[in-house]
This record gives C-alpha cells, structure tokens and sequence, in this order.
C-alpha cells in the first residue's frame, strides 16, 4: 500500500507527482479542490463532492475535464493502485501552466491531480470527550462557498488553533458565525439544531447537508439562519461537521465551557446516525 498521484491523466507514487512552477494554482490559487473520504475502501458521497467540484469549478469558469462516470472510474482506480482502507482522496483542477499574467490566459488546459492517502481514524476517546476551539475574525473573501484552493486564511486560522491546543477555529463575522476552518459549525439550544444558512459566506459542506437530513429524520427542528457568537457561547451543544471531521462535539470555546462540558445527546444521537450513515 502507498500514497499514489494522478497528475493530467497518468498515475504515479505521490512522491512522484509534480506539477510546473507556472501553474496557475501554484502561482494565484487559481483552482478549485475537493476532499473525499474513504470508509473500507469505499469513498463516500462522491457524487455530492463532484457535484460541488462542478459547481466550483463553474463559478471561476473551468469546465470539468472528465464526465461523472469517469471521476468515479479514476477514483476507484486511485483506490485500487493505493490499496488504503481508510484514505482521503484530494482532487484539485486549476486553470493549468502559462506564462504569469492574472487575466485568464487566452489557451490553457485545467491541471487535474488527484492524491490518495492513508487516513488515520480519529481515536474513538477524542470523540468521546469533545475537542476545544477557539473564534477568530473571519477575514476571507466573499465567496466561500467557492471550495478554492486560495486557503491562506484558513492556513493562519488553523496555525492559531494549533498555537492555541485547540482543534478548530470557529470563524466569526460581524458577530455571526460563519464556519470552521475545515468545517461547518452547529449549535444546539432547546433542541433545536441551528447552523448558517447556505451563501456565499459559508462552503456548502457535504457532511452539512447530510447531518441536517439526519437531524430532519429525527425529527429535530433545524433552523439554517445566522447563528450569533452570544448564541454560540451560550449553547446547549456545540459541534462540528465535515469530511475529515465527521460529527465531533465542542466542549470548550475560547476556554469557556460549552453546556455541561460533556459531549451533548443531540450531538451523541447525531453522530450515531452518521456513523450508520458511513456504514
Ligand atoms: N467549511 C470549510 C471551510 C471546509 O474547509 C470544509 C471541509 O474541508 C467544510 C466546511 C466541510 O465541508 P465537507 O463536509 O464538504 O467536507
């Protein structure tokens, strides 16, 4: 088993892959990306993550390079050549190689690259007790609902929670919160699970869509409207939901204790049925 690399078409090992110093991502962060999950061997909700990727991608103008049937073909032959059980498939289309000017370029062919990885479960006793965060500015640009590759606020939000010892950094705008740096963000006050609304400030997280189904089928009113810092500090239960992420509870935020500081029942409910989900 070992890490493998697609670039434009041909798999090699990852540390095979390489891409040109004059890519348009390498040089703007002028691309898009998506990050699967693998359960058993077997991705996750692809067709959610291409449709998000095919929505990306038209918002910055790309085309998709390969029809759904051939995603789901390359991924499934990614998934073979590295052989992971638990993995994270990375696909990253960008606008290709030309010389550096910030106009489209007048001919250019996307870069495609995949990478397939080992993922490591998270231990069960970090799920179990919850994980701190802490609420920084957020300071990104207006379409986050764009998955882009542009991440630098992201990278130094993420570099605060790791200087920090916490795991996520919550996203607050105008007193609103938005999202994590790698996740989306609910809250749950006298049984009812309230989250951002789908727009521009937030990404349309897979998992989002699918805990908030799970929510409606246990009959758990859900409310997707501005969720305020007050309201986030003063929740019954707070949690996490993404990819990686999967459902994790916050127990503390910016070292206050979120409700009784123990993983709360809406969260532990929800994260069961995820968890049945996945299987
Ligand atoms: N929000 C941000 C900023 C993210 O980076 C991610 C995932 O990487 C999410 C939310 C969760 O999205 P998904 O559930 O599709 O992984």
């Amino acid at each position: 088993m070992s890490a493998i690399g697609f670039v434009n078409g041909t798999f090699m090992p990852l540390e095979q892959a390489t891409v040109s110093v004059e890519d348009r991502g390498y040089q703007f962060g002028d691309g898009v990306y998506e990050v699967i999950r693998t359960y058993r061997g077997v991705p996750f909700q692809v067709e959610a993550h291409l449709a998000r990727l095919a929505r990306s991608a038209q918002a910055i103008g790309l085309s998709m390079p390969y029809p759904n049937r051939e995603w789901h073909d390359l991924v499934a032959e990614g998934l073979k050549r590295a052989g992971f059980a638990e993995g994270k498939v990375y696909i990253q289309l960008t606008r290709g190689v030309a010389p550096r000017e910030q106009a489209f370029p007048d001919e250019s062919r996307p870069t495609v690259v995949m990478t397939v990885r080992e993922l490591q479960p998270r231990p069960q006793a970090v799920c179990d007790a919850g994980v701190e965060a802490i609420t920084l500015d957020d300071i990104r640009w207006g379409r986050c609902d764009i998955k882009s590759v542009n991440l630098l606020p992201n990278v130094l939000a993420r570099q605060r929670a790791k200087e920090a010892g916490v795991f996520e950094a919550i996203f607050v705008l105008d007193g609103v919160v938005t999202e994590g740096s790698i996740s989306n963000v609910l809250v749950v006050r006298h049984g009812i699970v309230a989250t951002a609304p789908e727009g521009a400030r937030i990404l349309s997280g897979v998992t989002r869509s699918l805990v908030l189904d799970l929510a409606r089928k246990e009959r758990l009113p859900v409310e997707e409207r501005a969720v305020s810092l007050e309201e986030l500090r003063h929740a019954d239960e707070v949690f996490l939901c993404g990819t990686t992420v999967e459902v994790l509870p916050v127990v503390r935020i910016d070292g206050r204790v979120v409700g009784t500081g123990k993983p709360g029942p809406l969260t532990g409910r929800l994260s069961e049925r995820f968890k049945q989900a996945v299987t």
